[in-house]
């Protein structure tokens, strides 16, 4: 990346101090940081086992269903080491303040804000929780528990943006989303996203954003160059990245609308087809939809991403194949024949 500022994130880590008062310490710099940049001190007392401090923030790393290890606690320390200050500051003003730490289940008091079920983590922002929720999962390495915290930090980053209006959606939202809150929302295209996932909502959009800016930012750039800058500028306070920060991390390849199956292989001027297939643009979405029989556009309906209703135009009898066109290319040709003219074309 040609404004790559390594030495940034070098100033930053050793600015970095891990401390609560308590008697256990462990030295840091496991993952090739100089010995000494940061320490991790445990707490004493209630649910609090340490507290990460830099840049003014401060989170605190608490036991809930289960206890950090030590060595979890490092994952952590390193995970936050790696990250601007910008970031945890716009995550601890958007409610990241405590980090939990549950079993194979994170705990989350509404579905409804994280909408992770399964997940290894989920993010609570708003008062009075503030918490990210830590499940066995996140700690299986360091490099997944480094994801993961910048994804779910990601959440508290864009809770820090509107609070509880994050549900009718963020400045960010309008790069990819269109509709005035959820889950009324849809896609302007199925593609610009970094990840499926991403494609979930626009919170998801958001986490996985933050995550490839930071992580493999050369593929954010390249799937979406607005929500490259928008994360460089109003979330990471204009950092790049270093390498040591960096992942191979490979964002997901281009979609465009295809046909799987049509309701019917022949029909008369009139009928109504139904078309079966992927990545067409639903009632809630952007974009557009085009349906065409044999190159001639007709009139139709959009069920869902899946299913368009359209009628077969005015075309001589023959072969008429079908294809759907979107902004996000052309599918292949389903075929289809004009079969006959309708009865009351005889009138
Ligand atoms: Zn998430």
């Amino acid at each position: 990346m040609r404004d790559n500022l390594p030495v940034n994130a070098l100033v930053v880590a050793a600015l970095v101090t891990l401390s609560v008062p308590g008697p256990a310490a462990i030295a840091g710099g496991p993952q090739g940081k100089p010995a000494g940049s940061a320490t991790l001190k445990a707490a004493s007392g209630g649910d609090l086992q340490y507290r990460y401090e830099r840049g003014g923030v401060s989170f605190e790393l608490r036991s809930r269903e289960r206890a950090f290890t030590a060595a979890e606690a490092v994952m952590v320390r390193d995970s936050l080491d790696s990250l601007p200050v910008a970031y945890l500051k716009k995550a601890w003003q958007g409610g990241a303040r405590k980090l939990y730490r549950d079993d194979a289940t994170p705990v989350r008091p509404w579905t409804f804000l994280t909408g992770e079920n399964g997940a290894d983590a989920c993010a609570v922002p708003p008062a009075p929780w503030s918490y990210i929720a830590l499940g066995d999962g996140v700690f299986t390495s360091a490099d997944d528990c480094y994801r993961i915290l910048v994804h779910e930090l990601g959440h508290a980053v864009q809770w820090n943006e509107a609070g509880y209006a994050t549900v009718t959606g963020t400045p960010f939202t309008p790069i990819s989303w269109v509709g005035n809150a959820e889950p009324v929302m849809g896609v302007k295209s199925h593609n610009g996203f970094v990840t499926d996932y991403a494609r979930t909502n626009h919170r998801e959009d958001f986490a996985e954003s933050c995550l490839y800016y930071w992580l493999a930012p050369e593929e954010l750039y390249r799937v979406n160059p607005a929500k490259y800058q928008y994360m460089r500028t109003k979330c990471f306070g204009g950092e790049v990245s270093p390498a040591s920060a960096r992942r191979k991390l490979k964002a997901i390849a281009p979609v465009a609308p295809a046909i799987g199956s049509l309701g019917a292989t022949g029909g008369e001027l009139g009928d109504l087809v139904a078309v079966k297939g992927g990545n067409f643009m639903g009632p809630l979405d952007g974009g557009f939809n085009k349906v065409r029989f044999g190159g001639k556009a007709t009139v139709h309906l959009p069920a869902s991403r899946g299913l368009v209703y359209a009628f077969v135009p005015d075309l001589p009898q023959g072969e008429a194949p079908v294809r759907v066109t979107t902004q996000d290319g052309a599918s292949h040709q389903a075929a289809f024949s004009v079969e006959g003219e309708p009865w009351w074309k005889f009138w």
